[in-house]
């Protein structure tokens, strides 16, 4: 589990396999004999709660996925350095600028956009600035990013995403710490706390009284970076930082 801890992230050597993070449920025990059996070689460690199982090869990692799918076991992937995607943000765009304008731009340019979300800049009260992130997969193109100076016949101004202090929530389970795109484990919607996606909710509308899932207080939802349960990480330097909505829900 280094989703969160820009420390751990030098760690990753290249050619490491990414481990499996097994959530402990009352039969992990079980779970890991026979994964042990299975796979002698395999090193299992409790990290942060989860049991993280890091296989020899390949092809083993992906047959004991398939053993915990077929198990219906609940797990959180681990991912090397390079596979993450690129996160940048993009300046200077009218606060109302349609986000799939700038796809169809990117898209155009050859670029693989993963997710796009609008930004806050928290340290800014109202009105918030127009900054746009975009995940982008990392390709032989995808640092050529940096040398776009237009997009949409707009100038922009393209930077490095800078994390904040503040945990990534993941909006499938709704747990901190890593993100939905290696996320295994079910759905938790943070209006209702039901087994679906926060986005999938029912609840339409906004809710007046929202209760948060993680501290029980009213008024806010679980996202909500003020929240006292939202997890405080550390950074290595003090830098300015951007806050991330695209996910929160109303
Ligand atoms: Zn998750
Ligand atoms: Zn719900
Ligand atoms: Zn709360």
């Amino acid at each position: 589990m280094e989703i969160d801890h820009p420390e751990s992230n030098e760690k990753a050597s290249p050619n490491s396999i990414p481990a499996i993070n097994l959530l402990m449920d009352p039969n992990y025990n079980l779970t890991l004999q026979e994964i042990a059996r299975k796979f002698p070689k395999s090193v299992n460690k409790l990290i942060k709660g989860y049991i993280s199982i890091t296989a020899d090869s390949e092809e083993n990692r992906n047959n004991t996925l398939k053993y915990l799918n077929e198990n219906d076991k609940e797990y959180i992937l681990s991912e090397r350095q390079e596979d993450r995607p690129l996160k940048i943000v993009f300046k200077n765009l009218p606060i109302t600028h349609s986000t799939d304008l700038i796809k169809q731009d990117l898209k155009s340019k050859n670029f693989k956009i993963i997710r796009i979300g609008q930004l806050k800049d928290f340290k800014t009260n109202p009105p918030p600035h127009p900054i746009f992130l975009f995940e982008i997969a990392k390709t032989e193109n995808s640092k050529n990013i940096y040398n776009i100076k237009t997009v949409n016949f707009l100038n922009v101004k393209i930077e490095t995403y800078r994390k904040t202090n503040k945990a990534t929530m993941c909006f499938k389970c709704s747990r901190f710490h890593h993100s939905a795109r290696n996320c295994m484990r079910k759905a938790k919607c943070i209006k209702c706390a039901k087994n679906h996606e926060t986005k999938d909710c029912p609840t339409k509308t906004k809710i007046d009284t929202p209760k948060c899932i993680n501290c029980q207080e009213t008024g806010h939802l679980a996202s909500w970076r003020g929240c006292p349960k939202f997890p405080i990480i550390t950074l290595p330097k003090n830098k300015p930082s951007y806050a991330q909505t695209e996910n929160q829900p109303n």
